[in-house]
């Protein structure tokens, strides 16, 4: 099955993320404990009824905690906006992402593993908001390197100087190009990404890269949705890489607002 939130199967990679996040919430509340009950006793000189004031304030702050990661494994789980998507998601972008990395630094999870897991449960809660955008004001933006290094085009700033010739992806990308209406942009860097953001001002966009570079582009992006597709890499980082564009064909279809959707390329 192809999907959109990185791979085949999207589970394993949403599930490392969610295990992550409960162990983030068992320390934050191991943490909110500590803050309380160390100082206590000290607390009960200032006033009698200091503690369990200060308790209870502790109590709600770790209810929240739980709560919110309660929520937030329900949402992505039944990919239904339930509440407060949007808020959870920004949470997750410019909260939890750090502290996730941290705690899987600690334990020894390879970074890229966390990404792609941050990856998934970012589309995940994009596309449980059932957002749905016109045609013009998606764009879908792709890495350099998913063009065939030696081609002598220049499809950067134009994709549709590819003549077709089927060396590489760009010519599947062009194709659905076309047959969504959408826009299509090649950037070479981060900077010229974001300034081909500025200029086109997308409702969404659905963004091809690596682990790296859609981990900091959803992050400098947020509060605009981002759908992160991950690129194969078969001749290594930032050199001919690949992509599926059944997965990025899956996404526009969610995500796209139209009368009729063109059907299925054969
Ligand atoms: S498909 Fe387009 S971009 Fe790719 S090698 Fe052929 S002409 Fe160049």
């Amino acid at each position: 099955m192809t999907t959109v939130e990185g791979q085949p199967s999207p589970q394993p990679r949403k599930r490392l993320f969610v295990s992550l996040m409960g162990i983030t919430c068992l320390i934050v509340v191991a943490i909110i404990f500590l803050a309380w009950w160390i100082p206590n006793r000290g607390l009960a000189n200032i006033h009698p009824n200091l503690p369990h004031i200060v308790g209870l304030i502790m109590v709600v702050l770790s209810g929240t905690a739980i709560l919110g990661t309660g929520l937030l494994v329900l949402t992505t789980a039944l990919g239904k906006d339930l509440v407060m998507t949007r808020f959870m998601r920004l949470m997750v972008i410019k909260f939890l992402l750090p502290v996730i990395e941290l705690v899987g630094r600690v334990i020894g999870i390879d970074k890229d593993r966390i990404r792609q897991s941050f990856i998934a449960m970012n589309n995940s809660l994009v596309i449980s908001q059932r957002m749905k955008a016109p045609p013009d004001r998606i764009l879908v933006l792709l890495p350099h390197c998913i063009q065939l290094s030696d081609c002598e085009i220049k499809v950067t700033g134009d994709i549709h100087k590819c003549v077709q010739c089927g060396r590489c992806t760009i010519k599947g990308l062009v194709d659905i190009g076309i047959r969504y209406a959408v826009d299509i942009s090649v950037a070479t860097g981060g900077t010229l990404a974001r300034k081909v953001i500025v200029e086109k001002r997308p409702k969404l966009v659905l963004a091809v890269a690596c682990e790296r570079d859609l981990t900091s582009g959803i992050k400098d992006c947020y509060p605009l949705p981002v759908i992160g597709i991950l690129n194969e890499r078969p001749h290594g980082p930032c050199f001919n890489t690949v992509v599926d564009v059944q997965k990025i064909e899956a996404a526009l279809r969610l995500v796209i607002h139209r009368d009729e959707q063109p059907e299925t390329a054969p």
